[in-house]
């Protein structure tokens, strides 16, 4: 099965593509901040400017079973992030902006190398804010040879106008469904509206690319949706659950993580300075089985 950006490249459309997303740099709609900033001389909420910075790239075995494969994932991690999550991982990476700028070409460089690597994919993580580049490493790439899917591995903040520019560039979307309640994704993560954008955006994702399809244990197509379960219930599993089964498919495929623990300012927060306990943890189950989801990776960390 050919990669679509493939077809794109041959056609012309990749670099039409291309065009219409650098207009973004000056003056930035490229996620639903909507800054405006021209990012030449300015930055905006994610704090990045018109050129790619990364933290770092690698064969990645830790991603789920059909993304990482046996040979891993080809990650590339994006510096900056269009969130300010209080509990965040990788908060060197998204917050403080950590990392290296690499031209566009270097980019594409290091997408080759990974799929001499034996990747299975690319998989780009936090790549909204450098979108207009990213298309143009996949066009030199395709020129030199690319072939392996493109999985697009992000927060799932994101304005549905963008998605429909990746149609048909994008093979695999690996979005995360975090909240359903707009006053806490804002209070948690500084999303404004995130409940809105996240729940459009992921249809989107859906009609473009639909169930995530498996060849010989590898995803090579489809979305594949990511939800962490928070204490309190602050990620609101019920109502997440429920939307994907109601109004995107029963046969979703669903990672469901319980492995959250209060990282960066998280340990000062009333309600996120603790992990999840095994009772909230089947509560959420519950809630997944009970939606009506049949394809569901169920991530148990939790020490029993
Ligand atoms: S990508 Fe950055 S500058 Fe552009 S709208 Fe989003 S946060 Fe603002």
């Amino acid at each position: 099965m050919s990669p679509g950006y493939l077809e794109l490249y041959k056609s012309g459309e990749l670099l039409k593509r291309k065009e219409l997303l650098f207009k973004h740099y000056t003056e930035c709609s490229l996620c639903p901040h909507t800054c405006k900033v021209n990012r030449i001389s300015e930055k905006g909420i994610c704090r990045s400017g018109s050129t790619v910075k990364i933290a770092s790239y690698n064969s990645h075995h830790g991603e789920e079973p059909p993304i990482s494969g046996i040979n891993g994932s080809g990650t590339i991690f994006f510096s900056g992030c269009n969130g300010r999550c209080i509990f965040c991982q990788n908060y060197p990476i998204s917050q403080l902006n950590t990392g290296k700028e690499v031209t566009d070409a270097q980019l594409a460089a290091i997408m080759i190398e990974l799929q001499c690597r034996g990747c299975h994919n690319i998989n780009l993580v936090t790549p909204t804010h450098f979108l207009p580049s990213i298309v143009h490493a996949l066009a030199i790439a395709s020129e030199k040879g690319l072939h392996i899917p493109i999985v697009y591995n992000s927060s799932g903040y994101a304005r549905v106008e963008i998605i429909q520019l990746l149609d048909g560039i994008i093979d695999i979307y690996l979005p995360d469904i975090k909240y359903a309640d707009n006053t806490t994704a804002y209070e948690l993560s500084g999303f404004k509206n995130y409940v809105d954008h996240n729940r459009v955006a992921l249809k989107e994702m859906y009609k473009q690319v639909g169930k995530l399809k498996i060849v010989d244990n590898i995803a090579v197509k489809g979305l594949l949706v990511r939800h962490l379960v928070l204490p309190d219930n602050l990620a609101g599993t019920d109502k997440s659950m429920e939307f994907l089964s109601r109004e995107i498919s029963h046969d979703l495929h669903i990672s469901f993580m319980d492995q959250y623990f209060p990282a960066y300012k998280a340990i000062n927060h009333e309600k996120m300075s603790r992990r999840i306990s095994e009772d909230e943890y089947n509560i959420s189950l519950d809630f997944f089985y009970a939606s009506d989801l049949h394809n569901g990776w169920i991530q148990q960390h939790l020490e029993q």
